[in-house]
C-alpha cells in the first residue's frame, strides 16, 4: 500500500530548467531526497549530468538517474494541473508571489487534482518571461533584497524543506519541541558562566570523592542536563558556585585533619 507522504511524493515534481553547472543538479537532487521527494525533471541542461553531479548527489543520484529529459518546460510540464515558478527577482514578474510556506501547502493541497510543478531557472539569468508566462503563480524567498539571489540548489532545499514540512503537519512538532525547551529568559547565565559552574562542580566531586571509583562522565553528563533545564540566570550561577566554594573549603579542612 501506498502511503500519504509516497503518492504526495509521485505528484510534485521539482523542474530544473536550463541548468548550467552539472554540479548542481546532483546538489539539487541531494536537497530533494534527505526531504523525502524523487520526482526530479530536466529541461534542456547545459550539460548533461557527469561526474559533478554525482559527487554533488552524495548518494541521490538514484533521482537525477531516473529524472526525464525535455526539451523546454512547456513539455516537461504538460501533464501538470498547477506549475509554480520560482525567481529571485520579486519586482520584474506580474504574477504576486507567493511566500514558500504558503506555496508548499497550496502545492499539497492542488496534489489532490494532479501533478504540481515547482520551477527552478539558470544560475546565471533565472527563468525567462516566456516560461513564467506557463506558470500560474510565483514563488520568492524572501531573501535580502540588496543580495537576493540563492544558490540554485540551496533554493531546492529551502522549497523541499517546507513541502516536507507541509506532508508532515508542521504544527504538533513545534508545539511538542516548545513544550521541551523552554526559551532562555532575560539575564540567563551565559555559556561562560554555566562552563565555570561545570568545572567548578566537577573539582568538588573529586574533592568530596563523590564519584568512588567510577569514571566522572556520565554523573557529570547528567548534572549539567539538570542544570541546563533549570533555566539559571547569573544570581544562580553565583550562588551554586557559592555552595561549592564552602564545600571545598569544607573537603579541604577535613583533608588536613587526615593528615598526619
Ligand atoms: N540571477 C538569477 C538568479 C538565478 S538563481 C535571477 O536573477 O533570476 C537560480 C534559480 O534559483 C532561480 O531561477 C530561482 O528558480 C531560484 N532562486 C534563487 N533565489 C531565489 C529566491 N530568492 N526566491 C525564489 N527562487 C530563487
Amino acid at each position: 500500500m501506498e502511503t500519504l507522504l509516497e503518492s504526495t511524493d509521485r505528484d510534485l515534481r521539482i523542474v530544473l530548467v536550463g541548468t548550467q553547472h552539472p554540479g548542481n543538479i546532483g546538489s539539487a537532487a541531494r536537497a530533494m531526497k534527505t526531504m523525502g521527494l524523487s520526482r526530479l525533471v530536466l529541461v534542456a541542461p547545459e550539460k548533461a549530468p557527469d561526474r559533478d553531479t554525482q559527487a554533488m548527489a552524495a548518494g541521490a543520484d538514484d533521482l537525477v538517474a531516473a529524472a526525464p529529459v525535455f526539451a523546454s518546460l512547456a513539455e516537461a510540464v504538460a501533464d501538470c494541473r498547477w506549475v509554480l515558478g520560482c525567481t529571485a527577482r520579486s519586482r520584474r514578474i506580474q504574477l504576486e508571489p507567493l511566500h514558500p510556506r504558503d506555496a508548499a501547502r497550496r502545492a499539497l493541497a492542488a496534489t489532490a487534482s494532479g501533478p504540481v510543478a515547482l520551477v527552478f531557472g539558470r544560475e546565471r539569468t533565472g527563468l525567462e518571461n516566456d516560461e513564467l508566462q506557463l506558470c500560474h503563480a510565483a514563488i520568492h524567498i524572501p531573501s535580502d533584497p540588496a543580495f537576493s539571489s540563492l544558490n540554485l540548489a540551496a533554493a531546492v532545499q529551502v522549497l523541499s524543506y517546507e513541502l516536507r514540512c507541509a506532508m508532515l503537519g508542521d504544527l504538533p512538532a513545534l508545539q511538542d519541541s516548545a513544550q521541551r525547551t523552554a526559551p532562555p529568559a532575560a539575564g540567563a547565565a551565559s555559556h561562560a558562566e554555566l562552563e565555570g559552574l561545570f568545572g567548578q562542580l566537577a573539582e568538588a566531586l573529586e574533592q568530596i570523592d563523590f564519584h568512588k571509583g567510577r569514571a566522572p562522565d556520565s554523573a557529570m553528563r547528567k548534572l549539567r542536563r539538570l542544570y541546563l533545564r533549570a533555566n539559571l540566570d547569573s544570581a544562580d550561577v553565583r550562588l551554586l558556585r557559592g555552595v561549592l566554594a564552602d564545600t571545598q573549603r569544607m573537603a579541604r579542612l577535613a583533608g588536613q585533619g587526615e593528615s598526619p
